[in-house]
């Protein structure tokens, strides 16, 4: 099983570069890549991981739809947002038990490569579209931590050792 990162890790803080499907090895690649990120996604009861999160340096997360389904995405691009945002609480594997709540829009369009190279199209909504936008932060080097005031993100934590 793959480890995640602390949360403190360097690689969680940087850019992931573009999986490049051109060498001839790149679908077994990407196929290893689709079984370890789906693999601890489920071991460590996720439901969104970026590549980066355990430590492989390449643009691509998994994430398990409502539906059930899990998938992998490389090389993702949110091509449209709508202006309808949803405050919810977010949680997030490497910052365990932190629990923040996050405004981001409602329903997302996103392309990616599939585990063939194969572009596609997908309309997310809801926590879908939430969960995607999260991982596409990761993979941007952007940890949600950032996304609240350092004053929010201190009244986060100290409810969360309250809890433990
Ligand atoms: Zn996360």
């Amino acid at each position: 099983m793959t480890p995640l990162l602390p949360d403190n890790h360097p690689m969680l803080a940087r850019t992931m570069p573009v999986f490049d499907f051109s060498p001839s090895d790149a679908k077994q690649r990407a196929a290893a890549l689709v079984d370890a990120l789906v693999e601890a996604m489920h071991h460590h009861r996720g439901i969104g991981l970026a590549a980066n999160q355990i430590g492989i340096e390449a643009r691509a997360f998994a994430i398990q739809i409502s539906s059930g389904e899990s998938l992998v995405m490389f090389n993702p691009l949110v091509t449209w947002m709508s202006t309808d945002t949803a405050k919810l609480t977010e949680g997030c594997l490497s910052f365990t038990g932190l629990e923040l709540s996050i405004t981001r829009p409602r329903d997302i369009q996103i392309a990616y490569d599939d585990e063939e190279g194969v572009r596609r199209v997908l309309d997310l909504t809801g926590i879908d579209a939430r969960c995607a936008l999260h991982e596409c932060d990761h993979l941007d080097g952007v940890v949600f931590t950032s996304k609240v005031s350092k004053l929010r993100l201190a009244m986060a934590r100290k409810k969360m050792q309250k809890k433990a």
